[in-house]
């Protein structure tokens, strides 16, 4: 999971939200509306979405398969019908995060908060466990660390601190599932992140401060632009293999430039 940016909200999609929420207001009068009374009139809000998400899923930023990947309601819209058109709701994510045995109709809130009230709009009193990439940076919640496994070595998202709500999200989106993403992040490590990491060492090596900085940012800004997958994978295997005082020593910056980087690819 990692931070998003919407941008404004697309032409068309308020008129079909007053129509929309008239059409199952009347639905909801006699009975709760199911996912089926939603009428799937996302397609160009879909493309957009897409578009403004590099073609990841916003979960588990992976974008093997975008022509599978579905419009997702953040808060779900079997719960929450009345926010089924809302923009600040609406995210591009694939099958894998967003369909049982994943996310569906999860949405799991602290305890001790109050879930809204039908028509109410969020936050009220909700507290949300899952992680709304596009207000905040999961990043600060979810840490992918390296833990040996049958005598290799896997990356594996894990809380960050102990963060509840990087538990939460990892429990319902599956981002640890063995069967499916573990592999995806070996092989990301392998071919993407181990090969830079050789680059950047060489130059360590050599002992030549301006070759050093100059790889450095060359390496991470290919490897954390937001149109590239698992970034948060790489921001975390790149703080694994060179550290904090590593980087302090050479002067070679991270979050900086990941958030140098989404600011100035997402400002439109
Ligand atoms: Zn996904």
């Amino acid at each position: 999971v990692i931070r998003i940016d919407r941008g404004a909200e697309p032409g068309g999609l308020s008129s079909i939200r007053m129509e929309e929420l008239a059409r199952v207001g009347v639905i909801a009068a006699s009975r709760w509306p199911t996912g089926d009374d939603i009428a799937d009139r996302y397609v160009a809000v879909r493309d957009h979405l897409r578009e403004r998400q590099f073609g990841k899923c916003a979960y588990c930023e992976w974008h093997e398969q975008p022509k599978r990947n579905d419009l997702e309601h953040y808060r779900p819209k079997s719960r929450y019908w009345w926010l089924a058109w809302t923009w600040e709701n609406l995210l591009f994510a694939c099958r894998n995060c967003n369909q049982p045995p994943a996310k569906g109709d999860q949405f799991p809130l602290e305890h001790g908060s109050r879930e809204l009230g039908t028509h109410e709009q969020p936050p009220g009193e909700e507290r949300p466990l899952l992680l709304d990439p596009a207000s905040e940076d999961p990043i600060a919640h979810i840490q992918f660390v390296p833990e040996r496994h049958k005598g290799h070595p896997r990356w594996v998202p894990r809380a960050r601190n102990g963060s509840e709500r990087g538990l939460e999200t990892i429990r319902v989106l599956r981002l640890d599932d063995a069967e499916n993403l573990l592999t995806v992040y070996q092989e990301h490590v392998r071919n993407l992140i181990e090969p830079a990491r050789q680059v950047i060492v060489e130059a360590l090596v050599s002992g030549d401060e301006a070759r050093v900085r100059e790889t450095w940012k060359r390496e991470v800004c290919r490897l954390l632009s937001p149109t590239m997958p698992l970034v948060g994978l790489s921001r975390d295997a790149l703080d694994h293999f060179f550290p904090l005082p590593v980087r302090q020593r050479w002067g070679l910056p991270l979050d900086e430039l990941r958030h140098q980087l989404f600011a100035m690819l997402t400002a439109r």
